[in-house]
């Protein structure tokens, strides 16, 4: 059995009347876990700026704190201190502040172009109210100028006031410890919680992962394609790769752990009760 170490669940918002019943009965079983929060994804330019109010309401006072995302790119100052000033009026104290990507085709970056950009403007807006969480990319953001000049820009975010760090999915420790290690090399000493993905189905990884410019390892892509259409084999070795992972994190100092449920309550409970942390 692991360390124990507090864990967070996130959430994206649903699009049909079904799926937010669904979520209501994800968000009761995973609460059993004791989660230190959930969060709520919101869609860059405000693409799901009701659906994930609509998600916070429904789950704000319902036992576990919950934690909206909120991006900057594509939206302007006065709408995103609007959403400031409702979630604060509705005792939320806890942000994931982002810059977001744009849709393709849709242009202009809007008044704050960066998470940094956001990160100060809430501090100068909401002064202290939040503790904000910001991105973090241990194996480089996509387009980033450089890994250095990346590592920098996670300590600008630090820097303008963020409280705490989430990675980007990952499946190589090292890239964690040695991300951790650079940004307190350079006087930011953040917790940075490991950004959790469950493996449950091979194309789906392979498309997230293009996606957010996260590595699968060789290893893992093989023995993946080896299971073709057997989803039990494929969950079953995910499963294991994903525990072994979060070991080696944990016992390496990992402060917490941030799982990406994909609104479905397993496989995330089942690794976090064989890893010992509900
Ligand atoms: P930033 O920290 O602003 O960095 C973006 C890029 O710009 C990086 O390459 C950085 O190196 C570079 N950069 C930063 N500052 C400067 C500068 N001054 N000059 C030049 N380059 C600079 N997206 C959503 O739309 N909604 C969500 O809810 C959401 N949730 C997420 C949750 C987590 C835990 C993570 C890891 C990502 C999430 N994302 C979400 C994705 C995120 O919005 C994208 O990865 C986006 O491309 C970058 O956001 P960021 O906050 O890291 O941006």
């Amino acid at each position: 059995m692991s360390k124990h170490i507090p864990i967070s669940f996130e959430f994206f918002p649903t699009k049909t009347d079904a799926g937010a019943e669904k979520l209501k009965v994800v968000h009761q079983e995973l609460q059993r876990l004791n989660p230190e929060f959930f969060s709520i994804t919101y869609g860059a330019g405000g693409s799901t700026r009701e659906r994930t109010l609509a998600a916070i309401a429904e789950f704000n006072g319902k036992g576990t704190p919950v934690a909206p995302h909120l991006s900057c790119i594509g939206d302007d100052k006065a709408r995103i201190a609007e959403l400031l000033d409702i979630y604060k009026a509705q005792g939320i104290d806890r942000i994931v502040a982002l810059r977001g990507d744009l849709p393709s085709g849709q242009v202009g970056l809007g008044e704050l172009p960066y998470a940094t950009d956001l990160v100060r403007f809430i501090r100068e807006h909401s002064g202290d109210h939040f503790h904000i969480e910001v991105a973090a990319y241990p194996e480089m953001h996509p387009q980033a100028e450089s890994f250095d000049l990346d590592i920098q820009r996670f300590c600008d975010k630090a820097n303008a006031g963020a409280n705490a760090g989430l990675t980007q999915f990952f499946f190589n420790p090292d890239a964690y410890f040695y991300f951790v290690d650079r940004i307190q090399k350079e006087g930011v000493n953040i917790p940075v919680a490991p950004g959790i993905m469950p493996i449950t189905n091979a194309s789906n990884l392979i498309r997230f992962a293009d996606g957010t410019g996260a590595e699968i390892p060789r290893w893992i892509r093989k023995q993946l394609a080896t299971y073709g259409d057997d989803t039990a084999s494929i969950k079953a070795f995910g499963h294991e790769v994903i525990v072994k992972l979060c070991e080696r994190l944990i016992a390496g100092g990992a402060p917490s752990l941030h799982f990406y449920t994909m609104n479905t309550t397993d496989p995330t409970r089942q690794l976090v009760l064989d890893l010992g942390l509900a």
